[in-house]
């Protein structure tokens, strides 16, 4: 058990709804688990930040993650990618961890799935090499993929995936199209799955794999694949196991970790006191593991588990009738029963 200074940003629309249930239920397992000390430092980014101070992402936030043993943030809106992008970039936060469960209680499209996608997060379309020919009437985009970050995220996926019970990675890309870019991405993961042989590896076009998500969600394990692709199958796979407000994600450096939602600010929800705050919650359950304290990250699991099994606590997102505070009231007690047996 240890002491840990957590940056926390609260974001922008439903982020600091989302994210002020989370501390709630963070200090309630502090409270429950004996020899945690979490404190929390909140400093600012995204569009009100602009608004208010010129500047989407000052330097005072960027020191505070420095300072910090990890950060905890909330989606912020228009400014996303000059903020977490950028983040991303200036701290080499190259894996976005994103697991996927179907919980029971919850309405989903399919049960009984588990799994993980691994997405490269420092390159690809996301490096932002654009620029305008012919008078602005083209318009370029680079895509850039290197062997350094193909090898890396390979890495993370075929790590993970020999830590779980089926050990399947499915790497997925278009490489009969985007021959050089993503067959470069293919060829270096193959080469990394011979360093581990007790895992198993299949390769499935984009397409297939956006296609086998709603199809057969079950089959997959761990999926790696480039930036965005990663992006825009995590939000279908959100949708597959219920809603974009119970999927958690992790930004990951060898030295520095963001978590975070996966979804955006939800504008047309923001203020009425009705996003579902599992997804942040769920990412500081994973900022719990990646800190090394199992036993609470288990804790809040479980607690948050409980709380999506009855249909009372459901946010209308999971077409229940539950507010935000109403949710997060229920996990509170969930933790505190559950160390009290
Ligand atoms: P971004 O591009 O920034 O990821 P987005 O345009 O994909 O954002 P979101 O803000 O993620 O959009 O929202 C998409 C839809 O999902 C909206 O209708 C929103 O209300 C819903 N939604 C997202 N997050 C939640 C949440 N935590 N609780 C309830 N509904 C949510």
């Amino acid at each position: 058990m240890g002491s840990y200074k957590v940056a926390v940003i609260r974001g922008d629309g439903i982020g600091p709804e989302v994210v002020d249930a989370t501390i709630e239920v963070l200090e309630a397992v502090q409270d429950a688990v004996k020899g945690l000390s979490l404190s929390f430092d909140f400093v600012e980014a995204g569009d009100g930040c602009l608004r208010t101070r010129g500047i989407a992402l000052p330097q005072e936030t960027v020191d505070a993650i420095l300072k910090a043993h990890a950060t905890l943030k909330g989606p912020v809106g228009e400014s996303a990618a000059d903020v977490i992008v950028k983040l991303r970039i200036m701290l080499d936060l190259y894996a976005n961890i994103r697991p996927f469960k179907s919980y029971p209680g919850v309405p989903c499209l399919r049960q009984g799935v588990d799994f993980v996608i691994v997405r490269e997060n420092t390159e690809d379309l996301y490096k932002r090499y654009e620029f305008s020919l012919d008078e602005g009437n083209t318009a370029v985009a680079l895509r850039v993929i290197t062997r350094k970050c193909c090898e890396r995220i390979a890495r993370k996926a075929f790590e993970l995936a020999s830590r779980r019970p089926r050990r399947l990675v499915t790497i997925v890309h278009k490489s009969n199209v985007m021959s050089l870019t993503c067959g470069l991405f293919a060829k270096v993961c193959k080469e990394v799955a011979k360093e581990y042989p007790g895992v198993s590896y299949e390769e499935m076009y984009v397409d297939a794999c956006a296609y086998n998500l709603v199809v057969k969600p079950e089959r997959f394990d761990v999926i790696v694949t480039t930036n965005m692709f990663g992006d825009i199958l995590s939000d279908e796979a959100a949708a597959v196991t219920g809603s974009l407000g119970i999927a958690p994600g992790a930004n990951i450096g060898d030295k520095y970790a963001i978590f975070e939602p996966i979804h955006g600010a939800a504008p047309d929800i923001a203020g009425k006191g009705i996003a579902n705050p599992c997804a942040t919650i769920l990412s500081a359950k994973m900022m719990l593991e990646w800190l090394g304290e199992f036993g609470a990250a288990d804790l809040l699991e479980r607690a948050l588990i409980k709380s999506l099994s009855d249909k009372k606590n459901l946010t209308p997102d999971l077409g229940g009738k539950a507010t935000t505070k109403d949710f997060t009231r229920a996990v509170k007690e969930a933790v505190m029963e559950a160390c009290q047996n």
